[in-house]
């Protein structure tokens, strides 16, 4: 048994796509399986496949590469990068976008390589991180893509709750539709996409206030820990616990809750502050800040609490644990958007499939 692991149940998130496909089916929305948040590993993405997705979506294009034996159409989530144009015609079939310069590279790239490349014109309805901001341009930037070769504009999509927290309201997402409309009358183009967000417009399918029209969403965490993080709510039926994190404990130690000596900085250049809790009893896990942020993971044992960490060690309270834990002993941790991420990209934490 190797440790620090993470342990995936495919069963699980193969579950959580499946119940969360049902649901936008119902509302006539498409799901874009999002696979960034664990770095798009093939094992994960099937069970994602099996569950109903109709297009793998990710913000690497790294990851796309590596999922080219999946027949689904795959969509790059992070505007391109001009100086990655030519494999990002290569290996994704569409792409958010809301520069011009960009989809000019795009589409010059896409006729040295004889294909087509789809585009989804962002939007910044007031999240303020990627799309255009002013209606003006828009409509600029849509009449040259119409003139541009090898590119199909497909649709118009938004981001919210991802920069500003700006949660997705009917107000907001119809405007996205209002748009459609503008841009069927002015060009004569039917965008066949109207891409409403990430997992924090599901509440709107879930209450059924998605306004009409909006057909697909770009669902990650969601899949992944049966929630959201704008309301942080638990999905029905879903599973949050798809993937735990389980560490190894290498020291258990009864010590003072202050530190004995002059304080300076700790690793991190910050000046760290304690509280007075006489003696307690305290363990170090073998993991740290290079794999996972501390505030990013909870303990399974309600009664452990997380004082710290350092680069490679994470120190727990322990004294309170009904449970004996002893060197050698397993902890078992429950994760959050931000912990699964950094967890992922860890070479250091192996992955463990069940
Ligand atoms: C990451 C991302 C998503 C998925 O977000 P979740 O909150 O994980 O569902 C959707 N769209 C874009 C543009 C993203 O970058």
């Amino acid at each position: 048994m190797c440790y620090p692991r993470v342990e995936i149940n495919l069963v699980k998130i193969r579950n959580n796509t499946k119940k969360l496909v049902e649901l936008c089916n119902e509302n006539n929305i498409d799901v874009v399986g999002v696979t960034k948040v664990f770095c798009g590993k093939t094992k994960i993405v099937r069970e994602m496949i099996k569950g109903g997705i109709r297009v793998i979506g990710d913000s690497r294009i790294e990851n796309l590469k590596r999922l080219k034996r999946f027949k689904l159409p795959k969509l790059l989530l992070r505007l391109p990068m001009i100086s990655e144009v030519d494999e990002v015609v290569e290996y994704a079939d569409m792409s958010l976008n809301s520069e011009i310069a960009t989809i000019r590279q795009l589409s010059k790239a896409a006729k040295k390589k004889d294909v087509r490349h789809k585009i989804i014109l962002m939007v910044d309805l007031g999240d303020l991180r990627e799309g255009i901001f002013d209606v003006e341009e828009l409509l600029e930037t849509v009449e040259i893509m119409i003139s541009l070769d090898n590119i199909d504009l497909i649709g118009i999509g938004t981001n919210l709750t991802c920069y500003g927290g700006i949660l997705p309201e009917k107000e907001n997402l119809q405007q996205l539709i209002d748009l459609k409309q503008v841009i069927r009358k002015k060009y004569k183009l039917n965008l066949r996409v109207l891409s409403g967000g990430n997992s924090s417009s599901l509440h709107l399918v879930e209450t059924g206030d998605i306004p009409t029209g909006i057909n697909q969403l770009r669902l990650g965490e969601s899949i992944i820990l049966g929630r959201e993080t704008a309301f942080g709510k638990e999905i029905t039926d879903t599973y949050q616990d798809a993937m735990i994190l389980k560490c190894e404990i290498i020291e258990v130690q009864n010590k003072p809750s202050i530190p004995i000596g002059t304080i300076g900085m700790d690793a991190f250049g910050n000046k760290p502050s304690f509280e007075d809790k006489g003696i307690r009893r305290r363990a170090i896990c073998a993991i740290g800040k290079q794999d996972v942020s501390a505030s990013e993971i909870l303990p399974e044992d309600g009664n452990m609490k997380i004082i710290g960490s350092s680069s490679d060690h994470l120190i727990l309270d322990v004294t309170e644990c009904n449970e004996d834990y002893t060197v050698g002993s397993i902890v078992t941790f429950t994760l959050k958007y931000g912990s699964v991420l950094s967890l992922f990209t860890s070479e250091y934490v192996k992955k463990v499939y069940l």
